[in-house]
């Protein structure tokens, strides 16, 4: 029973997504002098760092995702309520939602972002993205269903094209999935699709810039480079998609890639929500905030997380790293600021700590940087489990995933190989 949160009269504050940045800012107010009413389309918080095991038959999706509510029926200031904001009318402070209209005193708009196609409309359609559970869940089907597909091909040419797997973007999240791709060709095919030639499946991870994992330091970058010639993947650096159609993919080498899958993780972009003025956006559809976080010109609004673009970091002059880590300290700082906000004492601005960024290739393959640490291969597949299993949401959670990776670890296998909800691709309506 929330009592507090309907009897109290203190100031509402509503926060828009309950995603790292909205849940860690709804937890640190909990018993606090401030009504909450949380609003996200889902009723559960993803843990997107392993989406793209998800997608690779590696976890089950309740593994990273956890109900929102589980969280918030612990704080009694706080009330959820799973609605997608609409719009935000901040000349009257109410937000419209897909279940009627709320007022609020403060905002706070931690929405995450989106996938960016830079306004190619073509990609848009044709390329897959890993961004939710359901299109993790969409990729793996997806897979899946190529390799099923595979197996009634009689043209050599056809089973060429449908075992021709792309990823686009060398990030953390298209080096993981490329590398997880490639643990797939030789664990899940030969296991489960005897039939097929396994060497027929190829996995490419094409890259714009000259090096994988772009904010990682160059032994990091080469690290994964190698890891991932290791397991088979066809890296191209310096290279761009210049179009795909659903079946071929033409990059600025000149080069032409026949394919049915295509993931696309080269670009994310702000989720804003309509309502705050053109002008209060930044770079990659970022709303533009001051050093606490407030939306520039709306002293109680504020954006955090991979929607908001704090200027005057001299570190960040692009803006923050869209990582959780930024998410949840500008949630933490905000938590803290609203009250001096209240009661009109000064604001403290945000400086980010950082504490190290790494990525996995796969098994026994990982880079691994912090401060002046840097590793590489085994001691930095460990450290990148530890930290991600404390990272999960929920001790239900952690125990899945362990479990999973154990199963996995010892079986050479990825446990969850169904197609549950059949995919079906643009190109083919
Ligand atoms: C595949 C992948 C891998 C990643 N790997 C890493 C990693 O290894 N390490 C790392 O630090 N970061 C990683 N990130 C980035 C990290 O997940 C984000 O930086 C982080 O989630 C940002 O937190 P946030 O709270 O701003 O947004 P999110 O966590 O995205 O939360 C946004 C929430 O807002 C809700 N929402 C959106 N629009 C609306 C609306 N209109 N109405 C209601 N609710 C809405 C969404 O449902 C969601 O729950 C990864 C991201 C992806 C996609």
């Amino acid at each position: 029973m929330q009592a507090e949160y309907h009897n109290t009269k203190a100031p509402h504050l509503i926060i828009i997504g309950g995603g790292f940045a909205g849940l860690e800012l709804a937890k640190k107010l909990k018993g606090k002098a401030i009504k909450v009413t949380l609003l996200d389309k889902n009723n559960y918080h993803t843990f997107q760092p392993l989406l793209y095991q998800v997608a690779s038959g590696g976890l089950g999706s309740d593994a990273i995702a956890y109900p929102l509510r589980k969280t918030i029926s612990t704080l009694p200031n706080v009330a959820f309520r799973m609605a997608e904001v609409l719009k935000i009318i901040p000349e009257q402070n109410k937000v419209l939602t897909s279940i009627g209209e709320y007022t609020y005193d403060y905002l706070c708009i931690a929405s995450g972002s989106t996938t960016n196609f830079f306004g190619n409309t073509e990609l848009e359609k044709n390329c897959m993205t890993l961004k939710s559970i359901p299109e993790a869940l969409d990729i793996r089907s997806c897979i899946l269903q190529e390799f099923e597909k595979a197996l009634s091909q009689s043209e050599t040419k056809n089973v060429d094209r449908i075992l021709n797997f792309i990823v686009v973007g060398g990030g953390p999240t298209g080096v993981e999935t490329a590398g997880a791709l490639a643990e797939m060709k030789s664990t899940v095919l030969p296991a489960d699709y005897t039939e097929l030639d396994s060497k027929k499946m190829h996995v490419h991870l094409v890259e714009a810039s000259p090096k994988l994992l772009a904010s990682m330091s160059e032994e990091s970058s080469e690290a994964a480079n190698k890891f991932l010639n290791k397991l088979g993947v066809k890296v191209w650096l310096n290279t761009s998609v210049q179009t795909y159609n659903g079946t071929e993919m033409k990059l600025s080498t000149g080069d032409v890639l026949q394919t049915e899958t295509v993931i696309w993780a080269a670009g994310v972009k702000g989720k804003n929500i309509d309502g705050i003025p053109n002008e209060k956006m930044g770079r990659s559809n970022r709303y533009k905030v001051n050093a606490y976080n407030q939306v520039e010109g709306f002293e109680n609004i504020f954006a955090m997380g991979d929607v908001a673009l704090l200027s005057g970091d001299k570190n960040y002059p692009n803006g923050h790293p869209m990582v959780a880590p930024v998410a949840i300290q500008q949630a933490r700082l905000i938590a803290k600021n609203l009250f001096s906000l209240i009661s009109k004492q000064p604001l403290i601005p945000f400086a980010y700590v950082d504490k190290g960024s790494m990525a996995t290739v796969g098994r026994h393959k990982a880079v691994l940087e912090s401060g002046k640490i840097k590793t590489q291969g085994y001691i930095a597949w460990l450290g990148w489990m530890f930290l991600h299993l404390m990272l999960l949401v929920g001790y239900r959670n952690r125990l899945v995933v362990f479990t999973n990776w154990m199963w996995n670890y010892f079986t050479y296998q990825r446990a969850i190989r169904i197609i549950t909800r059949p995919f079906i691709k643009a190109s083919s309506n």
